[in-house]
């Protein structure tokens, strides 16, 4: 059979699924850092490594290229997610979808100007209140689009808030928080249920460890 396919991308969500993966006996055998390759086998010679874009681990998955990925739930909502499974919150990459606009900017009478990367999930949150937005796409520095008159409000993520101060931006509405998620394809989920299930229990196991231990620090 070949071998099972898992979707990573690098950064943040790389380094921070790696331990859940050693949890499941699954370690690469080379430093992906260190290497132009993009498929790594790993410690289990049934289980293969593929390390793409964070945006294209949900297409990869739905059409079965990869069995299971690792996204954050922006790029899930994004892209739709359509026929993939979601069978479990890794609780790691943690952060929030916010609105941001400039420091004590007024309220915006009508149509609001909304720049964003986000154009899917900024689109429903604003039809979901009622309120009428023209969504521009930008591809990165969202922050400069209120500075230079662009937007009246971005919709971007956010960790610390540390970007937004920079510019003199100030988060106004949280849209939702963000985590990354295991997915499973869906066929691959029935056809190839016993190694997915064993590899799913191994990195719950070790989500709920970590959160004991989150847990326990702030005691
Ligand atoms: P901060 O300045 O800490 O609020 O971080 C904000 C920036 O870091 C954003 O513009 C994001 O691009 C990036 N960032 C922070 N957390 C994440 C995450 N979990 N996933 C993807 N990007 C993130």
């Amino acid at each position: 059979m070949k071998p099972l396919t898992i979707a990573l991308s690098k950064g943040r969500i790389f380094k921070e699924t790696l331990p859940l993966l050693k949890a499941a006996g699954i370690e690469l055998l080379e430093d992906p850092e260190k290497s132009r390759k993009l498929v790594f086998e790993t410690t289990r010679a049934d289980v293969n490594i593929i390390i793409i874009r964070a945006t294209d681990v949900p297409p990869y998955v739905q059409y079965g290229a990869a069995d299971i990925g690792v996204a954050g739930k922006d790029v899930l909502m994004e892209h739709g997610a359509e026929g993939i499974y979601e069978p479990l919150d890794l609780r790691i990459a943690q952060c929030k979808l916010m609105v941001a606009a400039l420091k004590d900017a007024p309220e915006v009478d009508g149509r609001v100007r909304v720049a964003t990367k986000f154009v899917n999930i900024t689109r429903r949150y604003y039809a979901s209140q009622g309120r009428q937005a023209d969504v521009i796409k930008l591809y990165g520095a969202m922050e400069l689009a209120p500075l230079v008159g662009l937007a009246d409000r971005i919709v971007d993520i956010v960790d610390t808030g540390n970007t937004l101060r920079a510019n003199g931006l100030e988060p106004t509405e949280l849209i939702c928080e963000i985590s990354s998620r295991l997915i499973v394809n869906r066929a691959s989920m029935k056809t190839r249920q016993k190694e997915i299930g064993e590899i799913l229990r191994a990195i719950e196991a070790a989500v709920d460890a970590n959160q004991e231990q989150a847990l326990l620090a702030t005691e």
